[in-house]
């Protein structure tokens, strides 16, 4: 995501800590405490400007939502949108996925949600994929036994590749849609990306895998 550089960013994330979550790692295994309940957790991984998760959070008040993104020039925009809608299930966390493990233990999510990820098409990238096998650890060790990773793209060769990582690791696959938009899916809440790329007239793929353990 090409975003303006705002040197100010920092700053404002740090004013923000019941948002933006500070200190992230004191809540490993008690996500509870920062939500004051115990409702499900689910994530969305690379959240961008946090429009998902934010219309996620207010259609589902009984769930808890998380919103991570590793760029402080885009968080930031997720946390105006944040604090304007006010809704006491969401925060966000500003790490890389690939230290999930340094936040999450066992149990602690309930779900996954992947949109629009980087497609990194260069063979040479494929590691960075969120969709890659490492990262498909990454999240098994922080889910619950069943949990699931529900994944939208509009990039065809990034969901084909997801679909062969997913099957690879052993993964359930529940649902894929090849048309998102022309399929009886109810209830989809769109992305940035999804508003942009379906504007244009891409097609969107879209999946739900199962972790089979
Ligand atoms: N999910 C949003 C949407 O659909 O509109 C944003 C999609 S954007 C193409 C991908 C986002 O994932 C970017 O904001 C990027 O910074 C973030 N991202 C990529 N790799 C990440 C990682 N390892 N950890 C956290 N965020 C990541």
């Amino acid at each position: 995501m090409r975003v303006r550089n705002k040197p100010w960013a920092k700053d404002k994330i740090e004013q923000h800590p019941q948002y933006i979550v500070a200190n992230p790692e004191q809540y490993k295994g008690k996500w509870h405490e920062v939500f004051e309940n115990d409702q499900p957790l689910h994530i969305e991984v690379g959240t961008g400007k946090g429009q998902f998760i934010t219309e996620m959070a207010k259609a589902n008040p009984t769930i808890n939502y998380m919103g991570i993104e590793v760029y402080d020039s885009v968080i930031v925009i997720a946390l105006d949108r944040l604090i304007e809608a006010d809704v006491p299930n969401l925060r966000l966390l500003h790490v890389n996925a690939s230290d999930l493990e340094k936040y999450f233990t066992k149990n602690d999510v309930d779900r996954v949600y992947l949109n629009f990820s980087d497609p990194w098409p260069k063979s040479r990238h494929e590691k960075r994929r969120l969709t890659y096998k490492d990262f498909l650890t990454f999240y098994e060790d922080i889910m619950v036994d069943g949990g699931e990773i529900h994944f939208k793209t509009d990039n065809q060769g990034l969901f084909e590749y997801s679909l062969m990582s997913f099957s690879k690791y052993g993964l359930l696959l529940k649902y894929v849609s090849l048309d998102l938009h022309k399929s009886d899916f109810e209830g989809n809440i769109m992305t940035e990306y999804e508003e942009k790329f379906s504007g244009m007239g891409s097609r969107i793929y879209r999946c739900e895998v199962k972790y089979q353990n």
